[in-house]
């Protein structure tokens, strides 16, 4: 049996709480033979700079770059406030993410049946909803340059943001689309505004490109980013796949997850080139939400985000859908069996802790292995 390398980043607050669930999860695949994961641990954010001064150490990067997969819990915290802007926590996502060229960002969005009433919507607009927003990371206007601010000497200072794409930057991105929605429901919906801006023009353009020149049996569709944020809210359930750029895809993904009700359900993955001694592309799984240090140490922390996360690696990575799926439909029984973590506490079900909840959704996968 083939063993995949998995490099654990707890992080900071919740983190290592959150982890030390899915560690129970990758535990389980061992000791029942359906994989064998190797795990090594290190340090990033707030963690790695009270350890060695940096948000990330060359030698944990190393073994994330040697990794077939990162799983990262959260980084951050007021404890790191006033550390310098270059070693702050976040700055080790940051570098994680540049230095393994991580351009491809995927966030589900997934209603679960339990929970579709903490949703802001209502119950029939999202019920069974199940999307995937897929978000070029690397590029655009947090990166392009000119970025700065001059001071034009009358009173007046000027701000430039740069939004650039190269065509290369598109085609990746829109394959990566492309072969994922193969494996759902074979639609990808492409988001950008060629109406005012030329980044949007090339994106169309490109994205069609690479649709003609090998994906035509994926059905494709255009929008505008905006009209695209008003249909999220007003029928998510359209979608399947939905690609799009650094910043219409930061902000569209946040809408997206909103409508699921609660960040401690959320799970995402970054991606990367594919390796072409392994065949596996780089990848980084983490939840979507921080460190929470509101509730951090005290057993409170939902892990669904990060065993979701994990359940993507398994997805993205590793080839076992079928498992990432038993994953899923453990989450959706553990739910359906009345346990909530205190974020989604409803009324009428039972309060657990991190524990408890990791414990439930392990013994679903158990019944339904
Ligand atoms: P946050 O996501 O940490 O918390 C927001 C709210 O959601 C809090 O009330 C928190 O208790 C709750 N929450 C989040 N995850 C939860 C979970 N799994 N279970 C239960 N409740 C949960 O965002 P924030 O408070 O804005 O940021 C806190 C720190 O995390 C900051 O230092 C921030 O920079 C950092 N942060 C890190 C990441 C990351 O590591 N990717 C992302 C966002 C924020």
């Amino acid at each position: 049996m083939a063993s995949h390398k998995l490099f654990l980043l707890p992080g900071d607050g919740i983190g290592p709480e959150v982890m030390g669930e899915v560690k129970k999860v990758i535990t389980w695949f061992n000791s029942r033979d359906i994989a064998q994961f190797e795990t090594e641990q290190g340090l990033v954010g707030g963690a790695a700079h009270d350890a060695h001064g940096q948000a990330i150490s060359d030698a944990d990067m190393d073994r994330a770059q040697a990794s077939d997969a990162v799983i990262l819990g959260a980084v951050g915290g007021p404890k790191w406030d006033k550390v310098p802007y270059d070693k702050r926590p976040e700055a080790g996502l940051l570098r994680l993410r540049k230095d393994m060229v991580l351009y491809a960002n995927l966030r589900p969005a997934i209603v679960y049946p339990a929970l579709a009433d903490a949703s802001s919507l209502k119950r029939e607009l999202v019920e069974g909803l199940d999307m995937l927003i897929v978000r070029e990371l690397t590029g655009g206007v947090y990166f392009g340059q000119p970025k700065e601010i001059t001071d034009l000497g009358n009173g007046q200072k000027r701000a430039i943001d740069t939004q650039v794409y190269d065509s290369y930057e598109i085609d990746r991105i829109a394959r990566v689309a492309f072969e994922i929605a193969r494996t759902r429901r074979n639609q990808v919906c492409s988001m950008e505004k060629h109406n005012v801006m030329k980044s949007g023009v090339l994106w169309k353009e490109v994205v069609t490109a690479t649709h003609k020149a090998g994906f035509l049996d994926v059905a494709l569709s255009h929008m505008l980013a905006d009209a695209g944020g008003m249909q999220l809210v007003r029928n998510p359930k359209q979608f399947d796949v939905i690609v799009t750029d650094n910043l219409f895809g930061d902000i569209l993904s946040d809408v997206a997850a909103m409508l699921t009700g609660s960040l401690g359900m959320l799970p995402s993955a970054s991606l990367g080139a594919v390796d072409e001694k392994t065949g596996r592309r780089k990848a980084l799984y983490e939840p979507v939400h921080g460190s929470a240090p509101d509730i951090a140490g005290k057993g409170l922390a939902n892990p669904i985000a990060m065993i979701a996360s994990f359940a993507m690696a398994l997805k993205y990575s590793f080839g076992m859908g079928e498992w990432a799926d038993k994953i899923d439909a453990a989450i959706a029984a553990t739910l359906a069996r009345g346990l909530r973590t205190g974020d989604i506490m409803q009324p009428g079900m039972q309060q657990v802790g991190t524990v408890e909840m990791g414990d439930a959704v392990l013994a679903e996968l158990e019944a339904l292995a």
